[in-house]
């Protein structure tokens, strides 16, 4: 099975071994051709965003304007904070000078001098693990104005870190940009859009982390390659994390297209004592959950999860097993988003608070049918209202979860339960498998 981002190749972390497995011969070879040629072989490529939207990169490189006198910028998305969601930072620690590498490749075709890569403040050991990476590269030559010199061409670049500083919300596009501009970080209205008016006022592209450790082997092997491999709309590979209630939870490079079920049973070890799935979130926990007896034959890749009622975000799949609290489940995830959001809009500020208070509720033992009804208003009233996507991701899991386990959320309106949520949803966004700790 091919793999294009974490290929196994033992310490590919060190520069001298990345050289000597074909490092920058992408590079070398992308800039002796020009800026359209580059993102004409993206585009052909199919290759589209690994950070949730699925949007064609190609495509969204070719919105930066070319003629402007203002400067322009490469922002590389790696904050990485949605529960279910921890595959970037296998690539800053496996590949970190492919993610360089493609980073230099991008910067020559939107023509930008400057990239930043944006680290969730949480990954002190991946932070140091990327800045020991770029060093490197700086000290050899591959980054920076000696650049120059290395690849005999006109054009170089510079690269740095950012540390976030702990906010979920500022891996939204917008919102990350105020971040690096040392604004707090609140997402902005769109239009416009970050080619048009982003950092700084200035034309800018943001692409998330393993969209860009995919450029490299697209332009050395070529976009017929890169357009044959999984599924013909969402091609190449797709670094799913897995988490939850499976034998084995971790990070699978797979095409896209593989079936849910070949990766729960035979790359994540099937359920703990051959339990039955009660639910599955296939794309961190923003995306809309499915049932377990709706996920045979469900392929992984944007169109089909889709079609499925859900959606491929980043790929990070939760997996509940038959005894997995629901109402549990969703009211820590209600918590987290009601925690996250940024409160400048009244949907999301007040919503997401609403959906917290009324899960509390009903785990309280204090629910009716009339709150299930109450959740589905309310996520609706957030949805498509707010600013930023946040209101969508707090909306979703509630909405899908109600509608899709109506008959076992009816059956727990009276109930008591006796969780103290507030103090456990922190820890789901550091663990590789929050929902353990969750069963009955
Ligand atoms: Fe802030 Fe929520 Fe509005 Fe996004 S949707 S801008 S997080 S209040």
């Amino acid at each position: 099975m091919e793999k294009i981002v974490l290929p196994e190749i033992k310490d590919l972390h060190i520069l001298d071994v990345y050289i000597k497995n074909g490092g920058f011969e992408a590079a070398k070879k992308a800039f002796s051709q020009s800026t359209d040629d580059i993102i004409d072989q993206v585009k052909k490529s199919g290759l589209r965003g690994r950070g949730g939207a699925a949007f064609s990169a190609g495509l969204k490189w070719s919105f930066m304007p070319k003629a402007t006198d203002k400067p322009k910028y490469l922002c590389i998305n790696g904050d990485e904070s949605e529960p279910g969601s921890f595959k970037d930072r296998q690539v800053f620690e496996f590949n970190p000078h492919q993610l360089i590498e493609g980073t230099l490749i991008t910067c020559y075709a939107i023509g930008a001098k400057t990239a930043y890569i944006y680290i969730r403040g949480e990954y002190h050991k991946w932070i140091k693990l990327m800045q020991k990476a770029l060093d490197d590269e700086y000290a050899a030559g591959f980054i920076g104005e000696k650049m120059k010199e290395k690849f005999g061409t006109e054009f170089y670049c510079d690269i740095y870190i950012h540390k976030g500083a702990g906010a979920y919300i500022c891996g939204e596009e917008s919102s990350l940009m105020n971040s690096l501009e040392g604004k707090r970080g609140y997402p902005r209205v769109k239009p416009p859009f970050p080619a048009q008016n982003g950092l700084w006022g200035c034309p800018t592209t943001i692409n998330n982390v393993e969209t860009i450790a995919n450029v490299p082997p697209i332009i050395s092997k070529g976009w017929e390659w890169f357009s044959k491999i999984g599924e013909p709309k969402h091609p190449g590979t797709l670094l799913f994390g897995i988490s939850g209630h499976v034998n084995k939870p971790g990070v699978y490079e797979l095409p896209t297209g593989t079936l849910l079920t070949d990766l729960i049973y035979n790359y994540a070890g099937g359920v703990p004592g051959n339990k039955k799935i009660l639910c599955v979130i296939p794309g961190g926990s923003s995306m809309p959950p499915l049932r377990g007896d709706q996920i045979e034959g469900v392929k992984m890749d944007a169109e089909s999860l889709k079609a499925a009622g859900s959606a491929i975000g980043t790929g990070g799949v939760m997996v509940m097993d038959e005894d997995t609290d629901l109402v549990k489940v969703l009211a820590r995830i209600a918590h987290f988003y009601h925690h996250e959001s940024c409160g400048q809009c009244t949907p999301c500020r007040e919503g997401t608070g609403w959906l917290e208070k009324i899960l509390k509720r009903i785990l309280a033992g204090k629910g009716s049918s009339n709150d299930l009804d109450l959740l589905i208003t309310v996520a609706n009233q957030i949805e498509g209202n707010t600013i930023c996507a946040l209101g969508e991701a707090a909306a979703w899991p509630v909405k899908f979860m109600v509608d899709r386990f109506r008959d076992y959320f009816e059956q727990r309106v009276g109930k008591e339960i006796n969780l103290p949520v507030a103090n456990k949803v922190h820890s789901m966004r550091h663990t590789a498998t929050p929902l353990a700790e969750i069963k009955n």
